[in-house]
């Protein structure tokens, strides 16, 4: 299937993050000119030279999806218009503080973990909550939604329930967005209420 029939074959709701990370800028471009302009990156130091040699393309829209470390916030903030990948209060009120003396008013969203997952950062469900007003009332930051990532060893159902429950609770902290799905189990996210889909490999072969 080629590209643009692919993106029209998701739900109206669905927005397609094309990551990437690991690809270089003429693959980018090529897919900027098919009307893709989200793009996903997960590695600052990857990602800056990337981000100035497409900066002609003003439509391009860039998401943050990686870990992002302290001493990194201000690069993001500055060439980010999304951050998928907040998974501490600590991190959030930096993004806050520094996104005020940027100038800029980034969205966010809080990366959950919903099952123990010893390579992959987030927020515990219950941490987040405990900390939830004080995160949302941030200044200069939007939070929009939830972002996860489901462990590798799941099968299919497994992740139905994972990605339902994230559905889940995005709607109970009245947050649209919920950023879940990558090439491996995309369908099934898109099926329990993504809004968001990440699409690496799927999209530009392997890396
Ligand atoms: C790399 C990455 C993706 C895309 O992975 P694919 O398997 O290539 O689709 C999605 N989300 C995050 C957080 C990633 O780091």
């Amino acid at each position: 299937m080629d590209f643009k029939t692919f993106r029209n074959s998701l739900p109206s709701n669905v927005k397609l993050l094309a990551v990437s990370k690991g690809q270089p800028v003429e693959k980018i471009r090529a897919l900027a000119s098919k009307g893709q302009y989200d793009f996903g990156e997960s590695r600052v130091q990857e990602a800056l030279p990337k981000l100035s040699l497409l900066q002609d393309i003003n439509e391009i829209r860039w998401h943050f999806i990686g870990t992002l470390q302290s001493n990194k916030v201000r690069e993001v903030v500055k060439g980010f218009d999304v951050i998928h990948s907040i998974d501490s209060i600590k991190l959030a009120k930096r993004v806050s503080r520094i996104a005020g003396e940027e100038e800029k008013n980034p969205k966010v969203m809080a990366q959950v973990k919903f099952r123990e997952d010893p390579d992959k950062f987030g927020f515990d469900s219950q941490k987040l909550l405990n900390v939830w007003s004080d995160f949302i009332h941030l200044p200069n930051i939007e939070v929009i939604g939830l972002m996860t990532i489901s462990p590798i060893d799941l099968d299919s159902d497994q992740r139905k329930i994972l990605f339902r429950e994230c559905r889940l609770f995005a709607d109970k902290l009245q947050l649209k967005d919920c950023s879940m799905g990558m090439s491996r189990d995309w369908k099934e996210a898109v099926e329990m209420g993504a809004t968001w889909i990440r699409l690496g490999s799927f999209l530009f072969g392997s890396r």
